[in-house]
């Protein structure tokens, strides 16, 4: 068996970055208004605000124009209807993210379903994912989206191959599996009422694991040479952050992204890749 390929997010996020930024660099010499992406956060939710700081930091580094809108926990759902409204009239915004969570009087669908379509940067819509499900969307939610960019740039091969994908969240599991399908791959979900996960986990090419559960797949759960995704955000008892997946024995699987490291670096990038295809097909 050979050694374990680690997919390396931090650096394909930073090429992929830098052709953003060429791009942006020739439209600013062209004097066009540049890709702008808004980030709306109410509340003070001490993890939201630091994503929302990487994100406009993000977009700061491409020269995107970003706008960062911070409303009071106690704003009324009326009011924040009327701020979306706003960024959806503003041709200098290209792109609209509400950060979730919203507080609970907020009612988060009507919030989501009010965004322009044209700008749901992260196809929150149930209008966006339907077409994202027809596959005919050309753009896809970031977190995944960022996986299919790591599995394309290490060349592995989707179609015919068993993907097993863990969790069934809209913003991960779901479109995963859609997307992998759309490859042309054999997908099966699991979730928290599967019964045996190691069954399926044994029977996979390619694993994507999205629960947020440290040590939910081990080396005994796996099959020799599979490729393994891993999407979870944990912290272990040292509090050092890490995964879902606790592989000991690396050369049992071929490629595998690491925690940090891997499709964590890739989402804020592609929220800026989205950013940047919704500039082109609707400015
Ligand atoms: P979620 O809580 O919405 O969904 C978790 C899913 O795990 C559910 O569908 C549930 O059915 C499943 N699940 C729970 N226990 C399980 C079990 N024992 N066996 C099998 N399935 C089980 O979470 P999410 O928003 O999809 O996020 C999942 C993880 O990915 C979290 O750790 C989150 O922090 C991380 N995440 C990372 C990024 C990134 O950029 N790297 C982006 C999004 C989410």
């Amino acid at each position: 068996m050979n050694d374990c390929v680690l997919m390396d997010g931090k650096a394909l996020s930073a090429k992929i970055r830098e052709s953003i930024k060429s791009e942006v660099d020739l439209i600013k010499e062209n004097g066009e208004i540049v890709p702008g992406l808004a980030v709306v956060l109410v509340g003070n939710n001490p993890a939201s605000e630091i994503y929302v700081r990487n994100k406009e930091k993000a977009c700061a580094e491409v020269g995107f124009t970003s706008k960062k809108i911070v409303l009071s926990e106690d704003i009324s759902e009326d009011e924040l209807l009327s701020v979306i409204n706003e960024l959806n009239c503003d041709n200098t915004i290209h792109g609209i993210l509400v950060q979730l969570p919203l507080p609970a009087h907020i009612n988060k669908d009507n919030v989501i379903e009010s965004i322009a379509t044209e700008k749901d940067v992260d196809i929150f819509k149930t209008d966006s994912m339907g077409k994202l499900f027809e596959g005919v969307l050309t753009i896809a939610p970031c977190t995944p989206s960022g996986i299919m960019e790591l599995l394309d740039e290490y060349q592995i091969e989707l179609e015919g191959k068993h993907c097993v994908v863990i969790g069934r969240s809209n913003i991960v599991g779901k479109p995963i599996a859609m997307m992998l399908m759309q490859r042309n791959a054999t997908v099966t979900i699991c979730h928290s009422k599967t019964t045996d996960l190691e069954k399926f986990c044994k029977m996979a090419d390619v694993i994507v694991c999205a629960v947020g559960k440290t040590n939910l797949v081990t080396d005994d759960m796996i099959k020799d040479g599979a490729v393994i995704i891993d999407v979870g955000i944990n912290r272990n008892e040292q509090g050092k952050v890490c995964g879902d997946v606790a592989i000991q024995d690396k050369s049992k699987v071929s490629y595998m992204t690491p925690v940090p490291g891997g499709v964590g670096p890739m989402t804020i990038t592609m929220l800026l890749k989205n950013t940047l295809e919704l500039y082109r097909l609707y400015k």
